[in-house]
């Protein structure tokens, strides 16, 4: 399969008629190979319009939302990045190719060590990956300039407030187990401001200040 072709018709059929604009995100999309960041009997469905299973109940985004999400963020080359829920590694990747540092942080093990194989492999050394709680955040590393939420969460979790830069934008799918809607906070000279998106549908985010363990 020509899976740079496959890429181009992505971002011509499913981002650029959507709505992306920002060039710096589109090259992004067409640059990094998505197929890489599942498993091989599914790399064929990898620039489909959806989301796909990688294993232990979890899924890669689809390829719209990693775009509004990662367009959102108006990312410029200069920031600190930190990532809830690494997954595949993918929406990383796409974030280490526009901005200067990507903290991401992964509960599952597994998935963060195939993760952080996929960066070492494709030569993304900005990257760094964490085993953990990730609504915690990474606090040695804070603050950041950015923080990107890529799990279903009831609310923003607080310490992710706290790690944000001034002058920072997170950008977090909130709602119900079922279905949530993109949210993004701005923290400007301390003070929050918030705006609803796109409606969405993501895994939950299992953790402390996320969803609980044990809660349907
Ligand atoms: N960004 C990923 C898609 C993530 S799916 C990609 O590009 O492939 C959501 C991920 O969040 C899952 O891997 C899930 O295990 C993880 N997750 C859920 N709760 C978490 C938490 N509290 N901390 C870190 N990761 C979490």
């Amino acid at each position: 399969m020509d899976f740079k072709e496959l890429r181009e018709y992505m971002v011509e059929t499913q981002l650029i008629p959507r709505g992306i604009k920002d060039e710096r995100v589109l090259d992004a999309m067409r640059k990094v190979p998505r197929h890489l960041f599942v498993d091989e009997y599914m790399q064929y469905k990898a620039y489909d319009d959806m989301a796909l299973p990688i294993g232990e109940d979890q899924t890669i985004s689809q390829p719209y939302m990693v775009a509004v999400m990662t367009e959102l963020l108006q990312l410029k080359g200069d920031e600190r990045v930190l990532e809830v829920g690494t997954g595949s590694g993918y929406q990383a990747a796409i974030l280490a190719e526009l901005s200067k540092e990507i903290f991401t942080v992964e509960r599952i093990a597994v998935l963060a060590k195939k993760a952080e194989e996929r960066f070492r492999s494709l030569g993304y050394s900005n990257v760094y990956v964490r085993i953990g709680d990730g609504t915690l955040g990474w606090p040695e590393e804070s603050p950041f300039n950015r923080i990107l939420v890529t799990a279903g969460t009831p609310r923003i979790p607080l310490p992710l407030i706290e790690q944000l830069s001034d002058g920072g934008i997170i950008v977090a799918p909130v709602g119900d187990r079922f279905s949530q809607q993109l949210i993004i906070i701005k923290k400007s000279k301390g003070a929050l401001s918030e705006q609803l998106h796109t409606p969405c549908v993501f895994v939950p985010l299992i953790g402390e200040y996320g969803w609980g363990r044990d809660e349907d």
